[in-house]
């Protein structure tokens, strides 16, 4: 999540906006959003909502984007949709100025920090935007903004202070945090009981913020308040960790459980599995999207019931869920509770003259006690999803439990996982947490950063090349550094394969034997079958200072999807600034 985002409807106008979006932005004069970007950047962004609107799936896309400032931005947006009361259909945009964001590092640390903050605790976030004297109380996650109170600070203030909705003993607490927070205060800390929610209960909250963004004209205030008593952390929340269609929990809400069964653990007899419904985009496409939601929400309940009290249900995205068992014993009763899940889907969904089309669920199941490595939440969830994908690969309507039989086949094969079972969610969390990483850590973490974008995509080699004459400065993969060299770029032939945004994708290198003879038997001298690659350019003198290279070694190379190109794309700028700024030639 972003701080630039906004809310936007079928076309595209603009429905409501954080303080950043408008401070990017500018007063609007416009609305639709569509009039800030050329004609060609409009062409993508409208396929790219209808995607949304058509699969209710993320999309992420890069195109420049006309600021307040009447300049073009590059920017990073990341659509999704976004639930509403009213029916009508809208997106949530986050908007992300990949120059801008990157040269204020440390302001975005600190936000970032103060997000992190919210987001691990499960509390809310405040935005107090001095210009206009609006408070924002909400809590967010990758599709959701959840507002317990979006307004004028002094009626907050007011209200909580003249509607009984604080004990005396805090009120003195409570008007200085008032104060700090209008008089821009650099750190903000303090505790106070006090009935947030306007629901009559009152609660210990600890509060913590500061001024987060600093820039020359306007300075926002913002921080987190989380509910004091570490023993209920779920429950403070509970309205706002229900997913919205079904009322099971929500993804984060899901997350937080698992996370928390394991940590607090006595014994190795947790299940986490990940269920998904079996070619659920036919049922939407044959009796539409209404008739889809109630397949939804069915199954749902069928899982909630399956579950019962030994365990919980979260709504993953889509028609994606996560079940946390708390406590079984062997794999016969695991079989038990995921086979009365798949039978019970089955059998309620069976085609019947009415009704024709079917459906099934496809079940990975992860037993801590199975699984490989550290017993962490990152390594259940990352093996339940395999194992969907592998029951989904064995033909569907299954379940397959992460056991001796499934490792001898799990493959965690990049490339393969890759081209059959990408999630956008998935692929945007990726990158927000990739991206969180390079900001807060600058340069020592591009080895990490290369690392992961390898395991993500399937790729053999990622490879970075800086300076003026440019030079090998971060390798991973399984080439030796030692025979790799960025010479072949600057031949004219080669170099004539990169486009305006200075970014070349190969499928085949076979393809260019042809017609480029030397730069082909550079590309096997080094074993570049595939690649996308981008320049790194010195602003003022456009001369090439640098080389990312992300790269295939095995034929038959690789078809590099949109998708792909565009992360890969965000994640190269964002290195390249940070090479640009952190160590200028
Ligand atoms: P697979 O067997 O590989 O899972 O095939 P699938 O068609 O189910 O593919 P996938 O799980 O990737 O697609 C899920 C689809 O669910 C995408 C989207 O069209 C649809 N969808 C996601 N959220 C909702 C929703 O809230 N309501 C409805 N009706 N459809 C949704
Ligand atoms: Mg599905």
């Amino acid at each position: 999540m972003f701080a630039n985002y906004a809310i936007i409807d079928e076309y595209l106008n603009v429905l409501s906006g954080s303080t950043e979006f408008f401070k990017f932005m500018g007063a609007l004069n416009f609305s639709s959003i569509l009039s800030q970007v050329s004609d060609q950047d409009a062409i993508t962004l409208r396929a790219a909502t209808k995607y949304v609107f058509d699969n209710n799936a993320d999309k992420s896309l890069q195109l420049e984007l006309l600021n307040s400032n009447g300049e073009y931005r590059s920017c990073y947006i990341m659509l999704s949709p976004q639930p509403n009361d009213f029916g009508s259909r809208t997106i949530l945009i986050n908007i992300y100025d990949i120059v801008q964001t990157v040269s204020d590092v440390s302001a975005m640390k600190r936000h970032m920090d103060v997000m992190q903050m919210a987001i691990d605790d499960n509390s809310l976030l405040f935005e107090f935007t001095p210009s206009n004297k609006n408070m924002h109380i909400y809590r967010c996650d990758s599709t959701n903004i959840y507002t317990v109170y979006n307004g004028n600070v002094n009626d907050w203030s007011d209200s909580v202070i003249y509607e009984n909705r604080i004990e005396d003993e805090y009120r003195e607490a409570f008007r200085s945090f008032i104060d700090d927070i209008k008089r821009g205060s650099r750190i903000i800390k303090t505790e106070i009981a006090f009935d947030l929610f306007g629901d009559g209960s009152i609660k210990p909250y600890i509060i913590e913020g500061g001024v987060i963004i600093n820039n020359s004209t306007v300075e926002a205030v913002g921080g987190a308040i989380k509910y004091k008593d570490p023993t209920n952390k779920v429950d403070i929340l509970s309205d706002f960790g229900k997913d919205f269609m079904t009322g099971v929990l929500d993804k984060r809400a899901i997350v937080k459980y698992a996370k928390d069964k394991l940590e607090t653990r006595t014994n190795e007899n947790i299940t986490l599995a990940m269920l998904d419904l079996d070619y659920f985009k036919d049922v939407n496409d044959v009796l539409g999207h209404s008739k889809g939601d109630e397949v939804i929400i069915k199954f749902a309940d069928i899982i909630r019931t399956c579950i019962g009290d030994n365990g919980a249900v979260g709504r993953f995205g889509g028609d994606e869920f996560m079940v946390v068992i708390d406590d079984i014993k062997d794999t016969l009763n695991i079989r038990e509770f995921f086979r009365a899940i798949r039978t019970a889907t089955e059998t309620e969904f069976k085609s019947t003259g009415d009704n024709k089309i079917s459906v099934t669920t496809s079940i990975g199941i992860a037993p801590l006690d199975n699984i490989d490595g550290e017993p962490t939440y990152e390594n259940m969830f990352k093996t339940a999803d395999y194992c969907l994908y592998m029951a989904k690969e064995y033909g569907r309507n299954r379940y397959v439990i992460y056991d001796d039989r499934s490792k001898k086949n799990f493959r965690v094969d990049g490339s393969t996982a890759q081209n059959k079972y990408t999630k956008a969610s998935r692929k945007n969390k990726f990158m927000l947490s990739m991206t969180e990483l390079l900001f807060s850590q600058g340069i020592p973490s591009i080895p990490e950063v290369i690392k992961n974008v390898a395991d993500q995509m399937g790729l053999d080699n990622v490879n970075i090349y800086y300076g003026k004459k440019p030079e090998l400065m971060f390798h991973f993969g399984i080439q030796s550094p030692e025979k790799l060299s960025s010479d072949y770029i600057f031949e004219d032939d080669y170099l004539s394969n990169f486009n305006e945004n200075s970014m070349y994708a190969l499928s085949n290198s076979a393809s260019i034997g042809m017609r480029m003879p030397k730069a082909y038997s550079y590309l096997k001298e080094q074993n570049i079958y595939s690649c996308v690659q981008f320049l790194i350019k010195d602003d003022k003198t456009e001369d090439i200072i640098g080389l990312l290279s992300y790269e295939v070694s095995f034929a038959p190379g690789k078809y590099w999807h949109d998708d792909e190109m565009n992360m890969l794309g965000i994640i190269s700028q964002i290195m390249a600034q940070i090479l640009k700024r952190e160590k200028p030639l």
